[in-house]
């Protein structure tokens, strides 16, 4: 389905093309939806070089990332999603109460019907279609609304997947703010947007006019705490690698570090040390070192950068769009690289005497995506596992929960609604459908009217 010059009309036309498809039945079955997941698997093999030249062009990402972090996750999440499908699928039974016997009760999964998919910029392959295999296993219809600030790969996007997929069935629109409005005007049976807060909220507000349910995948400031008893040297590496890879623009990079005081300056050096170690000393012409996506985020960063204590980094690269990694110290908590989510290559460390201490901060804030917390004492390890909420919790690593497809992936509160990546995802897009068979050979009036106090009682006792 090729829409050239999108407006209401393709919108609206390419809506009721997936509605019809999906009256068709033809995406229920398991062949349809294996079909098109291997197909999606053959496109990301085919063209892995083009895509790794487009993720370069939009945000400078070295090769090794580009494969690791997006179309090797997506085989890696495709091969999960072939090898379980059948399984996902079976209903599950469940047993029957004897009022309702002779019977059986089972829950289907239940595909919900035509999903939009609304991605992000920042792994703008990885965003759009990861919730896409969900969607194509839980045997959906799908339209697909790449981020326009990543064009090269929005672009790549929309050439490759009518060329592999089932074109009746999955659509792609490119387009910015006025094509997404048309869009979400369509009555979806599902959204899944991931993205800011701000969009966030007009998509919501979109969705409850059809009362669309949505999966809102967000951000905001994922805390990382380093308590005295960490290895600092694999905690430095570690952290390094976590938070500067795409120069910081992840949404579940280390936002901040609390360290406690004692291993505050060891922490320091370390970091200083690795950052030279995993990007040299001159990391803005460094090309396994990401740019910033555009100018605006570039200058909203660089903004933060004013009336801050840097104690490491801090250039500037205008032309390239690039900023070295950056250390900030103790920012006011007021300002607002501490308000805001960075989404960027600057980490404000702050300092506090002890980790348990500093768990208010944390809790007092919105609910991060991702709550890191590096340390050797398993009972602070177990009491911030029981006692903080986050959409995911990662102790002694960064973000390596991800290439587990066996564990959902999403926030809590601010920080989105919804789970997918592997079986959650399959479960997010489908409906657990209740269904119950009885027989017509046995029909015990007692449900029936008239009532008496003898049914009554009886009914009390089989309910
Ligand atoms: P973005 O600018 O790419 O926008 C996301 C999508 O919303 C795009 O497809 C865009 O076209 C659409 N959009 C923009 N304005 C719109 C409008 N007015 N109406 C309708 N649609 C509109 O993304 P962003 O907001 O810059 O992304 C950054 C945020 O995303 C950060 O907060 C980050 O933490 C979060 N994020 C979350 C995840 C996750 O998986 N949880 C992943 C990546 C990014």
């Amino acid at each position: 389905m090729s829409i050239d010059s999108p407006s209401q009309d393709s919108a609206q036309h390419v809506f009721a093309q997936l509605k019809q498809s999906f009256a068709s039945d033809r995406t229920r079955p398991l062949q349809w939806r294996q079909t098109q997941l291997r197909a999606l698997q053959t496109m990301l093999k085919q063209h892995a070089e083009e895509l790794i030249t487009a993720l370069n062009q939009d945000l400078g990402k070295p090769q090794t990332e580009a494969w690791t972090s997006e179309i090797g996750f997506l085989l890696t999440d495709i091969k999960h999603t072939l090898r379980h499908l059948k399984k996902w699928m079976r209903p599950q039974k469940v047993s029957t109460p004897i009022i309702a016997q002779p019977g059986k009760s089972a829950i289907y999964p239940d595909p919900l019907g035509c999903v939009l998919v609304i991605g992000a910029w920042n792994y703008p392959l990885q965003l759009t279609l990861a919730p896409c295999i969900a969607a194509l296993a839980a045997g959906n219809c799908v339209l697909l609304k790449p981020s326009e600030l990543a064009p090269a790969t929005s672009g790549l996007i929309k050439k490759l997947i009518p060329r592999y997929l089932d074109n009746t069935a999955i659509a792609v629109i490119e387009g910015e703010k006025a094509q997404t409005t048309e869009l979400l005007k369509q009555p979806w049976d599902h959204i899944f947007y991931t993205g800011g807060e701000a969009v966030a909220k007009i998509v919501m507000r979109a969705a409850s006019e059809h009362l669309t349910p949505v999966t809102l995948e967000l951000g905001g400031k994922s805390p990382c705490l380093v308590e005295r008893s960490a290895d600092i040297e694999v905690t430095a590496r570690r952290i390094v690698w976590g938070k500067w890879m795409n120069a910081g623009q992840t949404c579940v990079a280390p936002d901040y570090i609390i360290v406690e005081e004692c291993v505050k300056d060891a922490l320091l050096k370390a970091l200083k040390k690795e950052i030279r170690a995993q990007y040299t000393r001159q990391p803005l012409d460094n090309a396994d070192y990401g740019k910033i996506v555009n100018q605006r985020h570039y200058d909203r960063l660089c903004g933060y950068l004013e009336h801050q204590n840097v104690y490491f980094g801090g250039e500037t690269q205008a032309d390239t769009q690039k900023i070295a990694p950056t250390i900030i110290l103790d920012p006011a908590s007021d300002s607002s690289i501490m308000r805001e989510e960075i989404f960027g290559p600057l980490l404000p460390v702050l300092t506090t005497t002890q980790i348990s201490e500093s768990l208010n901060f944390v809790r007092q804030r919105a609910k991060p995506l991702a709550l890191y917390l590096f340390t050797n004492d398993t009972k602070l390890e177990r009491h911030v596992v029981n006692t903080v909420s986050a959409g995911s919790i990662c102790v002694n690593d960064i973000m390596m929960f991800m290439t587990n497809a066996n564990l959902p992936f999403g926030g809590v509160g601010a920080s989105g609604m919804g789970q997918y990546h592997g079986k959650a995802g399959f479960e997010q897009l489908s409906h657990q459908k209740a269904v119950m068979i009885r027989k017509f050979w046995l029909d015990v009036a007692v449900r029936y009217a008239p009532f008496s106090s003898f049914k009554l009682t009886l009914l009390k006792k089989l309910l």
